[in-house]
C-alpha cells in the first residue's frame, strides 16, 4: 500500500507491520529522500513501536496506526530517522525506552557534531534497555536486547527467538542498491561522531552470526529497505562488512 505521503505499510508477519516513511533531507543541497522503517507490533494493550522515525513524519505514522494507541516505543539507536519523534510519542502518552549509552544523544537531540538536518528535539526517555534484557510484550512476543555497538556507541538489535526475527536497526545494510546513498550519508554522519566506530560494527556483525542470533532461517527487519530472510540473502552480513570496510577508506 502506498500513498502520496510516501508511506508504505506491509504486514510482514501476523501482528508485525513494517511502516516505511520518508522525509526530504538536506533540501537545499540535493533533493534526497531518506526512507526508513518503523515496526508496529500489535499487543493486547495497543501498539508497541520499534523505532519511531523523524518528528516530521510522526503525524503520518499516527494516522497509519488508525487510532490504535502506542503504549511503548523501543529504540535501536539515537539517529534522527530512528528516534527523532521520541518527544512526540512521550507527549502522546507512550513510554519510550532506549539503550542506556544512547541517552546522552537523545537528550541533546542527535549527535552533537551532526549537521542541523540530522538533529531533532531532545528528550528524556522513560527508561533504558540493557544488553541481554528480555522484553515481554504479552502474548507470544519476548524480545531479547542484543548489544551491537559501532554504528553508534549504544546501538542494539531486538531479537524475538520464537518468531526468529531480528529488528536490526542500522547494523545490517539493506540489500537494495538504492539504499547505499542512505547508508553512505549515515556513515558520513557517523564518521563525524568520535565514538562511532566502524571496526566495532564489523565485530558486532560477526558476533551476531557466531552467537547464533542470525541463522539462515532468521527474518531480518532492517531500519531501511525491505525485510528478508538470511537464506534469501546469505551474503548479507559479508556484504555489510565489506561496505563498512570500504567506509573505513573514505
Ligand atoms: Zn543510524
Amino acid at each position: 500500500m502506498a500513498n502520496p505521503l510516501g508511506i508504505k505499510i506491509k504486514e510482514v508477519q501476523k501482528d508485525i507491520t513494517r511502516i516505511q516513511l520518508e522525509v526530504s533531507f538536506i533540501k537545499r543541497i540535493l533533493p534526497f529522500k531518506l526512507k526508513y522503517n518503523v515496526y508496529a507490533i500489535k499487543i493486547e494493550s495497543g501498539i508497541c513501536l520499534f523505532d519511531c522515525g523523524s518528528e516530521e513524519t510522526a503525524e503520518i505514522l499516527k494516522s497509519a496506526l488508525r487510532g490504535n494507541r502506542v503504549t511503548q516505543v523501543f529504540l535501536t539507536h539515537g539517529h534522527v530517522d530512528h528516534a527523532g519523534s521520541g518527544r512526540y510519542w512521550l507527549k502522546e502518552g507512550a513510554q519510550v525506552f532506549a539503550p542506556k549509552e544512547e541517552c546522552a544523544m537523545l537528550r541533546s537531540g542527535g549527535p552533537e557534531a551532526a549537521p542541523q538536518a540530522f538533529r531533532y528535539p531532545g528528550f528524556e526517555p522513560t527508561g533504558t534497555v540493557s544488553p541481554d534484557d528480555r522484553i515481554a510484550l504479552g502474548g507470544e512476543f519476548e524480545f531479547a536486547v542484543i548489544s551491537t555497538p559501532g554504528h553508534t556507541p549504544g546501538s542494539v538489535c531486538y531479537h524475538e527467538a520464537h518468531r526468529d526475527i531480528l529488528i536490526s536497526g542500522d547494523i545490517l545494510f539493506g540489500p537494495i542498491q538504492g539504499y547505499m546513498v542512505t547508508f553512505l550519508l549515515e556513515f558520513l554522519t557517523a564518521l563525524r561522531e568520535p565514538d562511532a566506530n566502524i571496526r566495532r560494527q564489523i565485530a558486532s556483525l560477526g558476533a551476531l552470526v557466531s552467537n547464533g542470533v542470525i541463522k539462515s532461517t532468521t527474518l531480518i527487519l532492517p531500519g531501511h529497505g525491505a525485510e528478508y530472510y538470511i537464506r534469501e540473502k546469505p551474503d548479507a552480513v559479508k556484504r555489510s562488512s565489506r561496505l563498512l570496510s570500504l567506509c573505513l577508506k573514505l
